[in-house]
């Protein structure tokens, strides 16, 4: 791996970063002039060397997600954003709307000319209302200087983009909930299939991305998907935003290659674990659903796709929740029990009935009121759950409790036995 490539935020340290004039001195809107002179199958082929996975939790490929997408142009297709930034843990894709949003208009742009959406949309967490107004300003500065519109840059291309805000529910931030709050409807997610690319917003064939994977299209564009598929580590390539929170000493968002070790991330970059790396209890490496893991695995384990799911968790969106031994983990996990309980849509049976078990009985655990047998009728409860459901929510449910029972069972037979916290 080299060193410290920046790609994302290349530019967010420049005053004013997010206005046109200095995104645009920056090299802003080169490489969309660029894509545009291209053939729409060589920018997707450049994003599928390019090997870039989804960053926002899901890791599917995204050139080979756009590949989905019909050629046929008998029915409107779509570009949608993920700005719903909701999974715990993760506040990435605010910093690059407020330094480069100029960047993601760009990605954008791309990104639809190569799928032949005429129409695209950022579904934006209700909750950033700067951001939403800085991305407002920046798509008015776009339009203004002829990136966005009729005849992007004199071409014959077309791409109109507008904000959708949403209102606050974490399984909003799932594609297919994400489509019919878009619609105007109640979030609740879709089954599957038919998938967005096929029957998506309206009904069109539809590409959903995060904000982060889109981001990085103009550097793939600009390198070519060679160069970018060596950074990184194989089937992890590129760059990634980590936001790490928690017990470390320069909490914050930083960019490095995929495959980092996690040690090195800490320590060097957040200023290290509070107290010494000695006080790690332990690390949820990608949001709250991802299974914690414990100070000994996060010695030696590299932030990459496969390095994290072969530990038993995931690395999701990258938000690493630093935890030291101070926390005890049966109060943190009985937190993001009631967490995933109350943002449960109810339309399964088995997350919704099973995601209020789970809190009921962590919560009774926490409060000194458990029996042994809890513990085995966590993990059973979360088996009938995982994998039985019309989305992820479920298993991000069962995920974190399934991890802390596995890497610190002590933890939790000793409040059973003691009806109290082992730290105190
Ligand atoms: Fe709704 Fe949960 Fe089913 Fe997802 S898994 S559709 S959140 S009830």
């Amino acid at each position: 791996m080299s060193s410290k490539v920046q790609i994302l935020f290349k530019n967010i340290h420049k005053e004013d970063s997010h206005t046109y004039k200095v995104a645009r001195d920056g090299g802003g809107y080169k490489q969309a002039e660029k894509a545009l002179t291209m053939s729409t199958e060589d920018v997707i082929d450049e994003v599928k060397r390019a090997g870039i996975r989804g960053r926002g939790g899901a890791g599917f490929p995204a050139g080979l997600k756009w590949s989905f997408i019909p050629k046929d142009n008998s029915r409107a297709k779509y570009l949608v954003c993920n700005a719903d930034e909701g999974e715990p843990g993760t506040c990435k894709d605010r910093d690059i709307i407020r330094y480069a949003p100029h960047l993601l208009i760009e990605g954008m742009i791309i990104a639809a000319f190569a799928v032949g959406a005429e129409r695209g949309y950022i579904y934006i967490r209700g909750e950033f209302v700067r951001e939403a107004e800085i991305l407002e300003q920046a798509i008015k500065e776009a339009k203004e200087n002829g990136f966005l519109g009729e005849k992007i840059n004199g071409s014959d291309v077309k791409f109109e983009l507008a904000i959708h805000r949403g209102a606050g529910a974490y399984v909003c931030g799932e594609e297919t909930g994400l489509l019919e709050s878009l619609e105007g409807k109640k979030g609740q997610p879709r089954v599957k299939p038919p998938f967005p690319a096929n029957i998506g917003l309206w009904g069109g064939p539809t590409v959903i991305n995060n904000v982060e994977t889109l981001a990085a299209v103009p550097s793939i564009i600009e390198n070519g998907g060679e160069w970018y598929s060596k950074l990184g580590v194989e089937k992890s390539s590129g760059t990634k935003l980590f936001s790490i929170s928690g017990h470390v000493n320069k909490p914050g968002n930083y960019e490095v290659e995929l495959g980092i070790p996690m040690k090195t991330l800490i320590e060097e970059y957040a200023g290290g674990v509070k107290g010494g790396w000695e006080n790690l209890k332990g690390v949820i490496p990608g949001g709250a659903s991802s299974a914690i893991l414990p100070k000994d695995v996060c010695e030696t384990i590299t932030m990459d796709y496969d390095a994290i799911a072969k530990a038993g968790s995931m690395l999701g969106s990258g938000a690493m929740i630093v935890l030291d031994n101070s926390v005890c983990i049966v109060k943190a996990i009985e937190r993001l029990s009631r967490f995933y309980r109350h943002e449960s849509c109810g339309q399964c049976t088995p997350c919704r009935e099973g995601t209020g078990w789970l809190s009921q009985i962590m919560t009774r655990i926490e409060a000194g009121k458990g029996v042994e047998d809890d513990i085995d009728l966590l993990l059973s409860i979360g088996n009938n759950i995982s994998g039985k459901t019309i989305c992820a929510l479920g298993d991000a449910a069962v995920g974190p409790v399934s991890g802390s029972i596995k890497a610190f069972r002590d933890e939790y037979i000793y409040h059973v036995e003691h009806g109290r916290c082992m730290v105190g």
